[in-house]
């Protein structure tokens, strides 16, 4: 018998993209089987979608093979530790994420039938050399460095999902995820706007890493996750890059938090991480035109919405970032 209704699978489904992508399915009228392993996040995340019909969760590392999980159309691979103190403090796991993970989801995928939807990054990219980043850009990365651990373990990703749709005909899909931000990131999570909020919250200065001139784009999370159901529901192979072009400076985004919270905070200067992009931000040509999809949550209405998520919270002691 024909299903009525579209199910999809959500691997990384409590973390902070994965718990906004699985409301907006449900509210979109697709059922959901959300997988996670809590590496990087807490059950709460998903607390208002368990009573929610339609919605399902299993506790589970996608680095082992996958449990009968019954019918799929979409698998949106999400699991990976994503904020670089995460993955700076779990490389082995995150190497594993990107590699077991993605088969492991790949080959889920494909007993299925399924659409499936691989959440990369923008930190393909590296360092870019070349500005604002279209997806025909091959990237700027230290295979050997810190940050590698992420960097290439979403490239090799990219790779083996590639390899699938090729070897396969698996039907695959690839969105490179810019900087998104929204109400669930974790206060101490080391990115740059749950930190620059918590920390003008608490009143303490605002930590700003490098010279502050390095740029960034930030999205909204619920326009990230409205462009990956658009990609899954193109017949797209991507990569697409999914992300807001408006750029802007570490640190006009330090003050911009600082003026939307009221806060006196003073901005101190910290050391840098090693291979720190010095630019990042979107081409979303591609986007518009296969996906006709683009932000539509501008950056005051985003972090009002972000602020007042945190205002509502008891907060960590304040602590520094790395963005
Ligand atoms: P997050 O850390 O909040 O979520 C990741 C989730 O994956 C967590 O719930 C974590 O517990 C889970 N996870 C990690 N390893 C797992 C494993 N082995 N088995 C099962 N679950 C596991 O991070 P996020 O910001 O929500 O990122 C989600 C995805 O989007 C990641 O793949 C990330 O690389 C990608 N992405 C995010 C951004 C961003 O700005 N947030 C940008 C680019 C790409």
């Amino acid at each position: 018998m024909a299903r009525s209704r579209q199910r999809a699978v959500v691997t990384g489904g409590a973390g902070f993209v994965g718990s906004h992508l699985c409301r907006h399915l449900l509210d979109t009228g697709t059922a959901v089987l959300a997988l996670d392993n809590f590496a990087t996040s807490a059950p709460d995340n998903i607390a208002a979608l368990l009573d929610r019909p339609g919605f399902e969760f299993v506790r589970h590392d996608v680095t082992e093979p996958f449990p009968e999980i019954g019918c799929a159309d979409i698998v949106f691979h999400l699991a990976s530790a994503a904020s670089p103190p995460d993955y700076l403090r779990l490389p082995l796991e995150t190497l594993r994420a990107g590699s077991l993970g993605t088969a492991n989801a790949l080959e889920l995928a494909e007993r299925h039938r399924a659409r499936f939807v691989l959440a990369s990054t923008s930190e393909v990219y590296g360092d870019p050399g070349v500005h604002p980043q279209p997806e025909s850009y091959w990237g700027h990365v230290n295979p050997v460095g810190p940050r590698s651990v992420y960097d290439e373990a979403k490239r090799y990703a990219e790779a083996l999902t590639m390899a699938y749709r090729r070897e396969r005909g698996a039907n695959t899909a690839i969105a490179r995820i810019f900087n998104t931000y929204g109400p669930r990131m974790r206060a101490d999570d080391g990115r740059m706007v749950p930190t620059f909020i918590a920390q003008a919250l608490s009143g303490a200065p605002l930590t700003v890493a490098g010279t502050g001139e390095q740029t960034r784009s930030l999205c909204y999370v619920e326009d990230t996750v409205r462009g990956l159901h658009a990609l899954a529901n193109s017949g797209h192979p991507g990569p697409v890059n999914i992300g807001n072009p408006h750029e802007l400076s570490v640190r006009a985004l330090a003050e911009e938090v600082r003026a939307a919270i009221g806060s006196r905070s003073a901005l101190e200067y910290i050391d840098g991480p090693v291979d720190d992009p010095q630019r990042r931000c979107p081409d979303i040509t591609l986007a518009r035109r296969e996906l006709d999809w683009q932000p539509r949550i501008d950056r005051t209405e985003g972090l009002r919405r972000t602020i007042d998520w945190f205002a509502g919270r008891t907060l960590p002691p304040a602590h520094t970032l790395s963005p």
